[in-house]
């Protein structure tokens, strides 16, 4: 069942691609596991997935635990400042900054570990409230130089998260405006590179890639719904 999902997203993703003149390999498909237990996560492993997401830094830590050492932890979750410390170097990619405070407390954690963190701006694309984030550019443009300049945190690129929509073709102005807004001239030497864009969900992951993501984040379709009633 999830390797058969993970078969076919992975078809969809190649579909969007050709679609779109990229090459496949360039997009990194982030399982996305919060709420799931781990059996499922080995199931996932097992197919080929080694980029897994999570949303809590407990149930992160505990599943770092006891999986393979080779997986690629993606902190996607909105992150407390007192939390960074469980999680600095030992995630990939950490893709929900979204002030320069939790910036400040992870180059803080980077320091004492003596490792470089990779992270991504969050940006709140559609301004909503329930998002963390901001919509203001002048604000996100202001943020990205303050964390670009910090010597233990490398600014990879930027994410969003896009408003819940039956109509995936509604979301496409935000994710072109994400990456419009990722290739400004003045970011050039705030990045580490070309900026990676963190973009796209069960929803909505095949127009994110034609827009360029470079990494989707999808739960639902690989694992399947998720059910709060036990967690909450
Ligand atoms: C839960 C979550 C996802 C995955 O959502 P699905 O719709 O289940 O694919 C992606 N990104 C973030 C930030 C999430 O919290």
């Amino acid at each position: 069942m999830i390797a058969e999902n993970i078969a076919i997203v992975k078809e969809k993703i190649a579909e969007a691609c050709k679609k779109s003149g990229r090459d496949a390999s360039s997009v990194t498909l982030i399982s996305v596991s919060k709420t799931k237990p781990v059996p499922m996560l080995e199931e996932a492993y097992a197919a080929g997935s080694r980029d897994f997401g999570e949303n809590k830094v407990q149930e992160m830590c505990d599943k770092m635990e006891v999986l393979p050492a080779d997986i690629r932890w993606h902190m996607i979750g909105h992150l407390q400042t007192n939390k960074v410390k469980y999680i600095s170097g030992k995630t990939y990619l950490i893709h929900s900054v979204d002030t320069y405070h939790l910036a400040q407390a992870i180059e803080k954690e980077a320091v004492k570990n003596g490792c470089i963190s990779d992270v991504l701006i969050e940006i709140n694309a559609a301004g909503e409230e329930s998002k963390f984030g901001t919509s203001d550019m002048a604000a996100n443009t202001e943020l990205i130089k303050q964390v670009s300049a910090l010597e233990h945190v490398r600014v990879k690129g930027l994410m969003t998260i896009a408003p819940m929509t039956d109509d995936p073709e509604s979301n496409r102005k935000y994710f072109a405006a994400l990456r419009e807004f990722s290739l400004k001239p003045e970011f050039k030497d705030c990045f580490d590179g070309t900026p990676l864009l963190s973009m796209g969900m069960t929803g909505d992951y095949t127009v994110a890639v034609e827009e360029g993501a470079d990494f989707v984040r999808v739960g639902t379709g690989i694992f399947g719904e998720r059910d709060y009633g036990v967690h909450v």
